[in-house]
This record gives C-alpha cells, structure tokens and sequence, in this order.
C-alpha cells in the first residue's frame, strides 16, 4: 500500500522575495533568494493544478530546527541549514485542506454554539422555572370564604343522530369494509429514495514533509421518485349528530332530560336505513353563582352537590391568592 502511495508537492511562498507557488519537495530552499523554506507558509495547491513529487520516499514529518525554524528532513540528523542538531525540535505543524474542511466545518460551529451560550439558557431556563414555582405558590394558597349562593343553574342536552351517506377516500388497502359506490384512482402516496451515483471529492493529507497524498471519498447521491398507489372514493353510512335537544333551567327549576323525538323510531323507516335516527351522546353542566365582599364567582359542580348547595344559603369555599375560586373546596367540610 504504502510503496504505491503517490505524493504531491504543497506549495509554499517566500517571505523574503514574495516568490509565490514554490514546491515543497523540490525547493528547500528558494530558488530565487536563496532563504529556508518556511513550513508555517505551506498550502494546498488548486484542485485540478497538482503536481506529482517524483521519485518521493516519505520518511517522516519534517522537524522545525529549533534555532532557524528550517523544516529538516525526518533522515536529517542536522539542519541542513543551520548545523544544529534535532535536540529542542519540533514536527512541523501540519495543514488542513481548506478545500475539504469548508463542508463539515459549519456542522462543527453550530454544535459548539450551543455550550458557548449554554450558561446563559440555563439562567433563563432556571429564572422561568422560578417564576412558574412562584406562580404555583401563589394559585395554589387558598383563604377560607363563607360565600352565598346567588343563582343555581343547569343545561342538559341529548344530540340526535342520523344513518347519513358520507362520502370518503381512503387508499385502497385500508377502506373500510362496509363501503359502497367505490370508483378508484392512481394517486401518489409516498416517496422513494433512489441511488443515483455518487459524489466524490479528493481529501487531501499533508504528510508534513512538502508533500500531501490524496484519497477519493464518495457518497452516495439519491434522487427521489413517486409511488402510485390504488385510492378509492366511496359512499358509507355513519351516524353524524344531526340536530341537538336541550333543557336548562329556563325549563325545569331541577334538571330534566329533554324529550326527542326520533325518525325511523316509530317504525316509519327500519332502524339501520339510511335516514334512521337514534340518540346520541348526552352532555350536563350544573353551575353555582356565589358572592361574598362584593365579588362573585362561578362553579361547574356534579349534579349531587349541585343539589345540595340551595339558593340563599351560605356555603364556605376558599378564595385563591389570585382572586378565583377553588371550585374543587365546594362542599368539603
Ligand atoms: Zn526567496
Ligand atoms: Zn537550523
């Protein structure tokens, strides 16, 4: 493996005779003034303007002499410019290929975003938690009321429903089994992720000695394609809340259902024929007005309660700290 490794020159410019696009394996030294290469003004040349270092044997990262901060050879024993030995030296620091790094580099930035403000979203976090505490406290203490019952009221209601065709879609596969008049069509329902080849990129290693090698990375790219299937529109028969009957108290002083009258019920249409009607759900509200010190509140109670707390009497219930009423204290001793 490592005998078929190809290397390329990295480049480098001289600082002392601006001489720019010098090679890193070939040119030591610069070939116009003479001076050090200097390993700190190594980089990557163009994509596509590389240029192969012939005949490369890489033995090492170069080291930085520590007198002349010259870029020696690993096989140096000295500095080829300066004399010095390896003693107090350094490997060149190497560099990282702009070209490749540009692409993960923002992921890295938005990571790292968050636990450079994350003290500050912890105070934050910290001051909401507190105030919600404060906020707790405050809905949660009660004080101890003797209020009257002004008013007593209450609301019954029965819905009627009626065997209705309704029309509906649904794909073919999941359509409920009682449904009728079905036509069909070719709709999409979903995609599908595709390979359709790759992206390749050469990432670039400096091997610290005026030379980098290059290795191809590929991914797989996807296209995205539709998937048709079978959907059916069709005619069922469901019970929908046709019309609604209700009672209150402007009615009855004390709750009562409200009496329905049903379709199909009377054997005028059979019970499961479209147009039959049959009663629904049933909802029932009981409420309580109290007042006390010139305030007044209002209560949905159960109905057994709401029997027992009568209009003129005094009930004790707590007032919160904000000024509602703990509807839940109504008739606890
Ligand atoms: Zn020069
Ligand atoms: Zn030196």
């Amino acid at each position: 493996m490592t005998d078929k490794e190809i290397f390329y020159e990295m480049l480098w410019d001289c600082a002392q005779c601006q001489t720019t696009g010098l090679l890193g394996d070939t040119h030591r030294h610069c070939p116009t003034c003479g001076s050090a290469q200097d390993p700190k003004k190594r980089y990557f040349p163009q994509p596509g303007h590389e240029k192969q270092a012939k005949d490369h044997q890489f033995v090492g990262t170069d080291w930085s002499c520590a007198y002349c901060t010259s870029p020696n050879s690993a096989a140096a024993a000295h500095c080829t410019n300066c004399g010095a030995g390896q003693d107090g030296s350094k490997p060149v620091a190497l560099v990282i290929d702009d070209a490749v790094v540009s692409a993960p580099a923002p992921a890295a930035t938005s990571a790292a975003q968050p636990s450079r403000h994350a003290g500050r979203w912890r105070w934050i976090v910290g001051a909401v938690l507190l105030v919600l505490i404060v906020l707790g406290v405050m809905f949660n203490s009660t004080k101890d009321t003797v209020a009257t019952i002004e008013q007593r009221s209450w609301e019954r209601e029965i819905q009627v429903e009626q065997l209705s065709r309704v029309a509906e879609a649904a794909w073919c596969d999941s359509m409920p089994g009682d449904a009728y008049a079905v036509t069909r069509s070719r709709e999409q329902r979903t995609t599908k992720r595709i390979e359709n080849g790759q992206d390749c990129h050469d990432e670039r290693t400096d091997k610290g000695d005026g030379t980098f090698t290059k290795r191809q990375v590929c991914v797989p790219r996807y296209r995205e394609e539709p998937v048709y299937d079978d959907r059916c529109h069709f005619q069922v028969n469901r019970w929908r809340t046709q019309r609604t009957f209700k009672a209150s108290n402007e009615n009855s002083p004390m709750p009562v259902w409200p009496s329905v009258a049903l379709l199909g019920a009377q054997g005028a249409i059979g019970p499961n024929v479209l147009g039959a009607q049959r009663a629904g759900p049933r909802l029932e509200k009981y409420t309580v007005k109290l007042a006390s010190g010139g305030k007044s509140w209002s209560c949905d109670v159960p109905e057994a309660l709401w029997k027992q707390l009568n209009e003129g009497t005094l009930t004790p219930v707590k007032i919160r700290m904000t000024g509602g009423a703990d509807c839940s204290s109504l008739g606890r001793e």
